[in-house]
């Protein structure tokens, strides 16, 4: 006679924020379904819904209490986790039904709440998680968190307050989460972290065994080995130390994808100095120039913040010829955001508004004609493109090594009907604009 499995309860999940907090939500769900739970892609056949929040901008704080009242009048049955757990309190003024509030990372307890609120009925049939854990983001990419936290405490920042001092992972525990994606299916790794160049800081480099060998717990030794995997690797939120000029030449050999996500914020000494910046030393740009010697094609993408408290003018024209000489691939910007907590509010000479609009669109200006200069100068050229989408049409759309997923350009495909996502094809490049590239598949 056949067992009748009784249902387990189903969990929906909200995740606002960061690519950060995407990867915990992963995990959280990746828990829940190794105890047995159900998912749901919508609110009308969830038992629970999660609500992962994003708190570090007034404006991501704001998206998240919407998104937690659009869960209570959808479901009514809402936990809230994430960055926002820290401001418990103004949730629960604001919605007194939630069924509980736990802060960022702390999996034991969000799951917890889940298993007070919807108990899982006993049943060792219900023991079911895929090998890789559950993935939010398309199965051919994959983030790989390596750090949680931050030691450093720039003066705009909540996240060390929110997060903590940084906590590294072991190299071992990261290398086989990463082989585990690659055999199921990802073919793109996405490093990230707060500060991936502090990898290890904390647990002094400690080496682990790894199929044999010593694995120093040191951004250099993990992208490499990451590197050995076969998949694509690419580096997000790298600071400048000196030892980054240590990838570069794994870059130059293929292991890691020539890519570098450095926020660099700006380039004034007195803002950086008022930002409280780590690896806010001189000489970047030469060492910047020296990088594109040993690996010619890295691309260098980067964030700014135009309109931070104190910015002059003249701060802002040499942050202008900054760029214009540093020649960044990928840049995006921000106008300056007072969050709450965070110390660079107490800093005199707010710039206002329309000054910092202003400042913005000169930047944007800039960097856009930068980058169309520097797109134009890959037409002809065949380059390596993986594919995230085929359309109907015979269209796909992917990207080049330069570009990482959401944030950078795509490559627009023609005649690329016969493709699949995930697929890494080489590429003739045709026609270009000011963030994107078009080609043919040779
Ligand atoms: S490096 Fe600065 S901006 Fe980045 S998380 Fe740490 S304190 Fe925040």
């Amino acid at each position: 006679m056949a067992t009748i499995l009784p249902s387990p309860p189903k969990i929906g999940m909200v995740s606002l924020g960061c690519p950060k907090n995407l990867v915990d939500s992963e995990r959280i769900l990746t828990k829940l379904r190794s105890d047995g739970y159900a998912m749901s892609a919508d609110y009308a056949g969830a038992d629970i819904v999660l609500v992962n929040t994003c708190g570090f901008l007034d404006s991501a704080k704001e998206e998240s209490l919407e998104a937690i009242g659009e869960a209570i009048a959808e479901n009514g049955r809402v936990i809230v986790t994430g960055c926002m757990g820290k401001e418990a309190e103004l949730i629960r003024d604001r919605f007194p039904n939630v069924l509980a509030v736990t802060g960022a990372h702390q999996y034991e307890e969000v799951v917890g709440a889940v298993h007070d609120a919807a108990p899982m009925p006993p049943s060792a049939f219900l023991n079911l998680v895929p090998d890789s854990g559950l993935k939010l983001t398309p199965r051919h990419y994959s983030y790989l968190k390596i750090s949680e936290g931050c030691n450093h405490r720039c003066s705009f920042c909540i996240i060390p307050s929110l997060r903590g001092d940084l906590v590294s992972r072991r190299p071992d525990a990261i290398l086989r989460e990463a082989e585990k994606l690659i055999a199921a299916g990802t073919r793109e790794l996405l490093v990230i972290s707060q500060d991936t160049s502090a990898y290890g800081v904390d647990i002094r480099h400690q080496p682990r065994m790894w199929h044999g060998d010593e694995v120093r717990a040191h951004m250099t030794d993990l992208s490499r080995e990451l590197g050995k995997l076969g998949a694509w690797v690419r580096l997000h939120y790298v600071y400048p130390y000196p030892h980054v000029d240590q990838v570069i030449p794994l870059m130059a050999e293929g292991l890691v994808l020539p890519y570098l996500d450095i926020p660099f914020q700006h380039a004034s000494r007195t803002v950086l100095k008022l930002m409280r910046r780590p690896a806010n030393e001189a000489k970047v740009l030469e060492r910047i120039k020296n990088w594109r010697l040993v690996a010619p094609d890295i691309a260098i993408r980067s964030t700014f913040v135009v309109g931070f408290p104190g910015e002059t003018e003249d701060d802002f024209k040499y942050l202008m010829d900054w760029l214009e000489e540093a020649q960044l691939d990928r840049v995006g910007a921000f106008r300056f955001e007072p969050v709450e907590g965070a110390a660079a509010n107490d800093l005199p000479d707010a710039v206002p508004e329309e000054i910092k609009e202003e400042r913005y669109a000169r930047l944007m200006e800039l960097t856009a004609r930068i980058s169309a200069d520097k797109l134009q100068a890959k037409i002809g050229r065949t380059l390596d493109v993986i594919v995230d989408a085929v359309d109907a049409e015979g269209g796909a759309t992917g990207r080049s090594k330069a570009d990482a997923p959401e944030i950078d350009g795509e490559v627009f495909l023609r005649d690329a009907g016969h493709l699949q996502q995930g697929d890494i094809v080489a590429v003739e490049i045709e026609d270009a604009d000011d963030h994107d590239l078009y080609g043919v598949p040779v």
